[in-house]
C-alpha cells in the first residue's frame, strides 16, 4: 500500500485517468505531417510578402530583442538542427549543459537517489528500497509531496490562469476567446517543445499578444523516471527553442508533466537552469474530456469550478488547465464568467507567481532583453538594468505545502518544512552563489580602482 491510506484511492485512480491523455498526444503528433500541402501559388514555393501568413512570423513584433538575428519563426532555418520530436527517449542535452550539471552534482546541490520507475507515463512511479516518496529527501509532487520553493498555491484572492500541452490547434479558439474579453487578459502557457515545432503560428500568435511563455519539457516524459541528463535534455532544449523563438528569452517556469517531480528533478531545474517549479492545487481533468470514455464532463467541470471559486480566498488558485482539445477549450470559456464574476483577481499565472517578472532574463514580452551566451547563464546574467522589478519570488505563502489538490495539500504540508522567507532552500542558496561571488569580485575590482 502506497504511504497515506486515505488518499491513495483518489491520487490512484486520478493518475490512471491520465493514462490514455499521452496516447492521444502521440496519434495527434503521428497524424501532423501525413497530410499533403499544396503550393501557395503558381510558379512560386513562398507565400508572397502581402500574404496574412507574414504577419504570423514578424519576429520582432512583440518587442525587445538580444540583439540577435534568428530565423524568423516556422522558417526552415527555424525548425532545423532541433533534437527529434516526440522520441521515446529524451533529447541528448548540450554538452554546456552537462557540465553545468556536473558542477551541481559536485556542490552536492543535487540529490544521488536513482529515478524512479513507472510502468506508464501517468501511472505512479515507486523508488529503490528504503526510499519514501513522501519523505522531505524525496518528496515526489506525484504523491503530494510539496518541496520548498516550488510553487503550489497563489496568493489569497488570486486566480493565475494557465495552459499546458500546446501550442496546438486549440491554441487558436482559446486565443479568439481571450481576446474577445474585456482587457484581453494574458496567460501562461506551458509550451512542449516537440509541439513548438510543429505549430509556429500558434506559438507566435501567443507571444506576440504578451502571453507568458514557460516550459513543458521536450517530449513529455514522467521526470522523476529519468536520468539526470534526461531531465537537462527534456528542459534545456525546451528552453532554448523558446529562447531562440522570442528574441532571447528564457523562461523562468517550468511545470512537470503529470505534477510529476521530486528534489532531484527540481532541484536540477533550479541549479542548472535558474527555473522555479509551478505545479498547481485544483486540478479540471481536462485532458480527459476527449477520452473514450471521457473521463469528465463539461458539467463536473463547471462544478468543480464553481465550488473553487465560491470557496476560500485562501490560498489563491492555481488550476490545471489544458490547450489540448477544443473540448479543453470550452471547459474554461465555460467557466470564465464565473471566475469573472466572483471577485478574484485574476491573472496570468507567471505573471502571477514572478512579481510581474516572466523571464530570467527580460520582465515580459517586449521589456529589454539581457543578452545571455547560453540559456544556463540567464539565471546569473539578470534583469536588464532599465529593469523596475526584481525577479524575487512572490512570497513564501505561495510555496509548498497549503490547501492543494487534495491528495497532494496534507502530504506536502506535513512533508516539508514551510519555508520562511523567499529563496530560503538549500537549492536557492547554492544557486544564488555564483551571483554573490560576482558581486563581491565587482566590488573588490572597485576597492582596487578606489585605492
Ligand atoms: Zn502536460
Amino acid at each position: 500500500m502506497l504511504p497515506g491510506a486515505t488518499t491513495t484511492t483518489t491520487l490512484g485512480s486520478t493518475l490512471l485517468l491520465s493514462l490514455p491523455f499521452f496516447s492521444v498526444s502521440v496519434l495527434a503528433h503521428a497524424g501532423a505531417h501525413e497530410s499533403a500541402r499544396g503550393l501557395p501559388g503558381p510558379g512560386y514555393w513562398y507565400q508572397r510578402d502581402n500574404h496574412p501568413v507574414h504577419d504570423l512570423f514578424k519576429r520582432d513584433s512583440a518587442g525587445a530583442t538580444d540583439g540577435v538575428s534568428y530565423p524568423a519563426v516556422g522558417s526552415d532555418g527555424w525548425s532545423n538542427g532541433w533534437p527529434t520530436q516526440w522520441s521515446n527517449g529524451s533529447p541528448t542535452p548540450r554538452a554546456e549543459w552537462v557540465t553545468a550539471l556536473n558542477a551541481a552534482v559536485a556542490r552536492k546541490a543535487i540529490p544521488t537517489y536513482a529515478p524512479s520507475t513507472v510502468t506508464e507515463d501517468g501511472g505512479i512511479p515507486t523508488y529503490a528500497s528504503g526510499l519514501n516518496p513522501t519523505d522531505a529527501s524525496v518528496c515526489s509532487g506525484t504523491y503530494g509531496c510539496a518541496i520548498p520553493g516550488d510553487v503550489w498555491n497563489a496568493p489569497d484572492g488570486h486566480i493565475g490562469i494557465s495552459f499546458d500541452d500546446g501550442p496546438l490547434p486549440p491554441t487558436d479558439p482559446l486565443l479568439d476567446f481571450l481576446d474577445a474579453q474585456t482587457g484581453k487578459p494574458t496567460v501562461t502557457h506551458f509550451f512542449i517543445g516537440s509541439n513548438i515545432l510543429e505549430q509556429p503560428a500558434q506559438f507566435s500568435r501567443a507571444f506576440a499578444r504578451g502571453d507568458d511563455l514557460a516550459v513543458h519539457t521536450w517530449t513529455h516524459p514522467m521526470m522523476t523516471t529519468r536520468s539526470n541528463e534526461d531531465v537537462v535534455g527534456e528542459i534545456g532544449w525546451t528552453m532554448e527553442l523558446i529562447h531562440n523563438s522570442t528574441g532571447g528569452r528564457v523562461p523562468r517556469f517550468w511545470r512537470p508533466p503529470y505534477g510529476d517531480t521530486d528534489t532531484r528533478v527540481s532541484a536540477i531545474a533550479k541549479e542548472v537552469f535558474g527555473l522555479t517549479t509551478i505545479v498547481w492545487n485544483q486540478d479540471t481533468a481536462d485532458w480527459s474530456l476527449t477520452d473514450s470514455p471521457p473521463g469528465t464532463s463539461l458539467s463536473a467541470i463547471n462544478s468543480s469550478y464553481s465550488g473553487w471559486l465560491k470557496g476560500s480566498k485562501s490560498p489563491g488558485l492555481i488550476v490545471l488547465e489544458h490547450e489540448l482539445s477544443n473540448d479543453s477549450v470550452n471547459a474554461f470559456k465555460s467557466a470564465w464568467p464565473e471566475i469573472v464574476a466572483e471577485g478574484w483577481q485574476i491573472s496570468s499565472l507567471a505573471t502571477l507567481i514572478g512579481n510581474g517578472t516572466v523571464y530570467l532574463n527580460a520582465v515580459d514580452d517586449t521589456a529589454a532583453v539581457n543578452p545571455v551566451q547560453d540559456v544556463v547563464l540567464a539565471a546569473s546574467v539578470g534583469l536588464p538594468k532599465s529593469s523596475s522589478a526584481a525577479p524575487t519570488q512572490s512570497g513564501a505563502n505561495l510555496q509548498a505545502g497549503g490547501a492543494g489538490a487534495g491528495t497532494a495539500a496534507s502530504a506536502g504540508s506535513t512533508a516539508s518544512a514551510k519555508p520562511t522567507a523567499a529563496g530560503t532552500s538549500a537549492a536557492q542558496i547554492s544557486f544564488a552563489a555564483p551571483s554573490v561571488t560576482l558581486f563581491l569580485a565587482a566590488f573588490a575590482a572597485v576597492l582596487v580602482v578606489v585605492l
